[in-house]
């Protein structure tokens, strides 16, 4: 298992990339997003520059509220070129692998079946791009009540190049196991963003600070999987992220098969 930890797009990229450099991951999730990291701002050759010095591996991570699912066809179209300006940017910094969040349409107004519909006609066009830019596209469902196992399905169903991405906190949402999620989609599996939270909000907590049974989670989720793992934890004080990062090798180094 190989752990990372995302820069924060509101703080300054060379001083996260230091910190995350300094603290001994593995690799950043580079959150290439506003305001301090848009794609406008960022100097890619530099980010490469500094990530290639402190030897850190690098995935690539789109604004979470990308509108691929918008029932505006207009905002869709404008996300799947903001999405090739992305590919191009993880190109030149060394990203093969790039996370895109499931976008659903307002809920009062439209059904998961038309979001759905919506997302796989932004889809298809991504992963054309994508498969001619040399990146894998990773899809992270959100934490809201459509971000359920049918409509994944659906989405999962479109390419057999669109992976699956657990973020172990939206999978926890609305009565969720997030267990069944892993163990469901885990051909597919290429990421993971690790978070805990008490069930019912989407509170990126340190690991053990909400609800989510981690032994057992772990054990199940090593069984299957070796690969990425970032600590998606928001937090000022990143002692709690440290402290994470030891809890996490910990157990995972004590499971054995
Ligand atoms: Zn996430």
């Amino acid at each position: 298992m190989l752990v990372g930890f995302p820069n924060n797009p509101r703080n300054e990229i060379s001083k996260e990339i230091d910190w995350i450099g300094n603290n001994g991951f593995d690799f950043i999730d580079l959150f290439l997003e506003p305001d301090q990291s848009e794609l406008e701002k960022v100097n890619v050759k530099d980010v490469r520059r500094q990530l290639d010095y402190y030897g850190l591996g690098r995935i690539g991570h789109t604004a979470w509220y990308l509108p691929i699912g918008s029932p505006m066809r207009r905002l869709r179209k404008c996300a799947v070129e903001i999405m090739r300006e992305y590919l191009d940017a993880f190109v030149e910094i060394g990203c093969h692998k790039a996370t895109i969040h499931t976008n659903w349409p307002p809920s009062t107004m439209f059904t998961a079946e038309e979001g759905v519909k919506y997302q796989v006609e932004s889809l298809q066009s991504i992963l054309e791009l994508a498969e001619n830019a040399g990146v894998n596209i990773m899809l992270e469902p959100l934490g809201t009540a459509y971000d359920n196992a049918r409509s994944i399905d659906m989405l999962l169903a479109l390419n057999e190049k669109l992976y699956f991405h657990a973020d172990i906190g939206h999978l926890n949402l609305f009565g969720r196991n997030p267990i069944e999620y892993l163990s469901l989609y885990k051909d597919k599996l290429m990421h993971v963003h690790l978070h805990d939270n008490n069930g019912t909000q989407d509170l990126h907590l340190p690991m053990g600070a909400g609800n989510i049974d981690w032994d057992h989670l772990l054990g199940i989720l090593k069984s299957f999987y070796d690969g990425t793992v970032t600590l998606e934890i928001f937090s000022h004080d990143r002692e709690y992220i440290l402290y994470s990062k030891k809890k996490l090798l910990d157990k995972w180094n004590s499971i054995g098969f």
